[in-house]
């Protein structure tokens, strides 16, 4: 490490300490040319998580884009704010953990995991989000969201065919 007082390469390290949640580690060293001590911190680089979109290109993902998209499917809907942080945050965690060690994920995955985790939540913004989603195109496709719903007695998911399988 430069040395920020001379500008050496020459530096011993004194003491290494990771910090209190493992995340990183820091490192006291000393100039072994002109005796000044500094510090160096070491961390895991994180690789940025990426959205394959459906024309086969790749954004990085962005939280504010899927907040924004939860904000509107939950309006009015008179949630707790602490209920909508939540839901937020649980679909970003799974969406990092569907992403895996390669941090890539296809954007119809991100909606598969929204729509999953919004149906636990609100069953009326899980059709807004979906409508948006699957691009209901007509009257007739909400009733039949709807009703595959009403049907789902124990309230377990997916209450139809994912539009995974639908491809
Ligand atoms: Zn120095």
């Amino acid at each position: 490490m430069k040395c920020p007082e001379c500008g050496s390469l020459n530096d011993k390290v004194i003491e290494s300490r990771p910090s209190s949640d493992g995340s990183s580690i820091r490192r006291r060293r000393e100039c072994l040319d002109c005796g000044a001590r500094f510090t160096s911190y070491e961390k895991v680089e994180e690789k940025t998580l990426m959205v394959q979109k459906k024309d086969k290109s790749y954004e990085p993902f962005d939280l504010s884009k899927l907040e924004r998209g939860i904000r509107i499917c939950t309006d009015k809907r008179h949630l707790e704010p602490d209920v909508i942080d939540r839901l937020v945050h649980n679909i970003e965690d799974a969406i990092v953990k569907k992403a895996g060690s390669k941090r890539i994920i296809t954007s119809s995955a991100i909606g598969e995991e929204a729509l999953k985790e919004i149906y636990r939540v609100d069953k009326v913004a899980y059709v807004r989000f979906a409508s948006v989603y699957k691009s209901f195109s007509d009257l007739q496709q909400f009733i039949q969201e709807i009703e595959q719903i009403a049907k789902t007695v124990d309230g377990s998911y997916p209450p139809f065919e994912s539009a995974e399988e639908n491809r």
